[in-house]
């Protein structure tokens, strides 16, 4: 049967595919609060259901759509090169388009870092930093910092700064320390024995949009520098653009010694990674002919990532997504900041380019503290479903809450959104957050389901 004649013959199916094949409880997450859209097509920052509804996608999955989704560009570098018949993963050769696409990233890079390693995932780039370091340094030990997150495998997980996500897998990969997000004497103090390899941060945390004070990412190179330790900024989340700079690092003046990528790089068609290094580094770990292969993966380079690739820097750069993202996130930080002092519940609103939070906390006035400990009760940073699910239910705007048990709403939009979509996002907050501080509207039903189901879930263990 051709492809798309099996998609749309069993599309109906797909939850309970899911349900039976798949991870159960996701399936049940997305029933619970409605986000169980039957999609049928996606194009730019917009996903379509079956009956024409467009949404607002500020996901991006989690990340990836910097371009949009289906950018024409990069799918007809893909098909070209697919319907070329090229060879690769020869393996015992090399291919010019990995060439090219390191060249070009390299251009991108800040000083210094000349090579590159490709992989497939942005835990896998992770990974492969915490290898080269260790080699390159002959020094163990890793730092990273609270709420950090490089993925969900061993090795990423131990550099993993949220219980949740560790809890019940140790043990973790030994020597390693975690430090608080933008604390220099806290770092200091983990480097000061001379024995890190490497400290690991994102230079904005996205489990958070945590961002640091001016002073600590080029005050935290320096301590690098003084203790011998290298810095690997992991910019998976963070790079490519995302936010209003090629790398979120620029906005320090930042030269780590390695740089991750990922997510955004293959323009969300095709998985990839990458790890920028300093020459020396690589020349450390690939020192002799017989250890040419001693650090590798069977897909990385492969022929589709690599068109995705330079296709992708191509669209970023002609259409000016790095620019827009600035101007564009800074334009949308003015509409929303005001909302602060208005709304009791919002705190804060931050971001840079199209990396944005939204932060609510405790209310001062006695009425809405009563709703707020309902919530808080039933789990913590339920309160955020109060925006996000309206957004989606209401406004059909898709976003998430920005990590466990966080009070803060994340949009990562796709670069190129327009004055049209900033519109929608600046009218659709004001009134989701309004609503939420009209307790006992219709918005509190919501929070009573949410919280019922909350407590079924933990008191049902599932
Ligand atoms: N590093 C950061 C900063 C991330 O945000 C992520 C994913 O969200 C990763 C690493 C892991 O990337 P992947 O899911 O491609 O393994």
């Amino acid at each position: 049967m051709k492809i798309l004649d099996l998609v749309s013959q069993r599309l109906p199916e797909k939850y309970a595919l899911h349900e039976k094949y798949l991870n159960a409880q996701l399936v049940r997450v997305l029933k619970t609060i409605g986000y169980d859209v039957p999609y049928t097509e996606a194009r730019g920052p917009y996903l379509f259901d079956a009956e024409g509804n467009r949404y607002l996608d500020l996901l991006s999955g989690w990340g990836v759509f910097s371009v949009g989704r289906n950018h024409p560009r990069v799918i007809e570098a893909v098909n070209d090169v697919l319907h070329a018949g090229l060879p690769h993963l020869v393996q015992m050769d090399v291919t010019v388009l990995a060439g090219i696409l390191a060249e070009r990233l390299v251009a991108k890079m800040p000083p210094g870092l000349e090579k590159v390693f490709f992989c497939s995932s942005g835990t896998e780039a992770v990974e492969s930093a915490i290898k080269f370091a260790r080699y390159a340094t002959r020094r163990s030990k890793l730092v990273f910092v609270e709420h950090g997150f490089h993925g969900l495998t061993m090795g990423s997980l131990a550099l993993n700064g949220t219980e949740v996500f560790r809890e019940g897998f140790g043990p973790h990969l030994p020597d390693t320390v975690r430090v608080p997000f933008d604390d220099l004497p806290a770092l200091e103090a983990a480097l000061s024995g001379r024995d890190v390899a490497a400290f690991f941060v994102e230079p904005i945390v996205g489990h958070g949009v945590l961002i640091p004070s001016d002073e600590y990412l080029p005050q935290a190179q320096a301590l690098c520098r003084k203790y011998g330790t290298l810095l690997v900024a992991d910019e998976v989340q963070t790079g490519i653009g995302r936010t209003g700079k090629f790398l979120a690092g620029e906005h320090w003046d930042l030269e780590p010694d390695m740089v991750c990528l990922a997510k955004a790089l293959s323009g969300g068609f095709v998985p990839v990674g990458a790890v920028c290094a300093r020459k020396w580094i690589f020349d450390a770990l690939f020192d002799r002919l017989d250890r040419a292969a001693v650090h590798g993966s069977t897909y990385s380079k492969n022929n589709l990532a690599m068109a995705a690739g330079l296709a992708t820097l191509e669209v970023i750069e002609e259409e000016k997504l790095v620019e827009n993202a600035a101007r564009m996130g800074q334009q949308i930080l003015d509409d929303l900041r005001p909302l602060v002092g208005r709304y009791e519940f919002l705190k804060e609103v931050r971001g840079k380019g199209m990396m944005l939070a939204l932060e609510f906390g405790r209310p001062e006035s006695l009425r809405l503290r009563a709703a707020w400990k309902l919530l808080e009760a039933a789990n913590e940073g339920l309160f955020c479903q109060l925006i996000t699910v309206p957004l989606f239910q209401r406004h059909r705007i898709l976003s998430q809450v920005a990590g466990p048990g966080m009070q803060v709403v994340k949009f990562l939009p796709p670069l190129g959104i327009g004055e049209e979509d900033r519109q929608w996002i600046a009218s659709a907050c004001e009134e989701v957050i309004a609503d939420a501080h009209r307790v006992g509207g219709a918005i509190w039903d919501l929070g009573k389901q949410l919280a019922g189901a909350a407590i079924r879930m933990k008191t049902q263990g599932a």
